[in-house]
């Protein structure tokens, strides 16, 4: 498989070629044109087979850059991954002219956020918690949000971290029509109770 087979546009494709990567990793080569379908997604894969990158450029694929709305959003277990995943999504979009910003709990203030979202960004990438507050000051406009990822959903939703209620939370203020892109390790009871209440026949993908 190539990344040309899968139609993507040129200033995607170029940010892809650049940031190094040569042919999509297998997680990629099957995720990568579901995710664009517009499929609801369930993808079992771990950290090093390219995760990260199969969400990334499917979401890139079907963000409109002439649109200012917050389109695509991120979940994911820690800060620093958050972080990571929004430098990525910056980077593959190198050439696209997108809009990323992380969102968590680390951040200095609320207020600084509230500047870069104001100006308008396609992507978020964040922490449960920050996520939810910020939705709930109205900071975060999840009106016109087209995708929704959990990344290491597993882990997202473990009793360790206490992040699922806030997770049914931001579910409940997402149109009901978002696209869900699951990422995890492992299957647990508690992803296939949301693959059951939030997602509507989810092609599943194990690597
Ligand atoms: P992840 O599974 O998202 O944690 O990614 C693991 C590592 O693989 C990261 O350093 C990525 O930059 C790298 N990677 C992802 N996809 C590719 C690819 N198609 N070709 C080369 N490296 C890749």
């Amino acid at each position: 498989a190539t990344f040309e087979g899968m139609n993507l546009k040129d200033d995607l494709l170029r940010g892809i070629y650049s940031y190094g990567f040569e042919a999509p990793s297998a997680i990629q080569s099957r995720a990568i044109t579901q995710i664009i379908s517009g499929r609801d997604v369930i993808a079992q894969a771990q950290s090093g087979t390219g995760k990260t990158a199969t969400f990334t450029i499917g979401m890139l694929q079907v963000i409109d850059l002439k649109s200012k709305d917050l389109q695509s959003m991120v979940l994911s277990p820690t800060r620093e991954l958050a972080k990571q995943i929004s430098q990525v999504v910056g980077n593959l979009g190198d050439y696209m002219n997108i809009s990323a910003h992380a969102v968590t709990g680390g951040n200095k203030t609320i207020q600084g956020d509230n500047k870069k979202l104001g100006q308008g960004c396609h992507v978020v990438s964040g922490t449960p918690g920050r996520v939810l507050d910020m939705i709930k000051r109205r900071i975060l406009n999840t009106r016109n949000l087209k995708m929704l990822v959990l990344d290491e959903a597993d882990e997202l939703l473990s009793e360790t971290l206490g992040f699922k209620h806030q997770i049914y939370e931001i579910f409940a203020k997402l149109p009901t029509s978002v696209q869900v892109v699951v990422v995890s390790a492992t299957m647990s009871r508690d992803i296939l109770e949301i693959t059951k209440k939030f997602m509507s026949e989810p092609v599943k993908i194990l690597v």
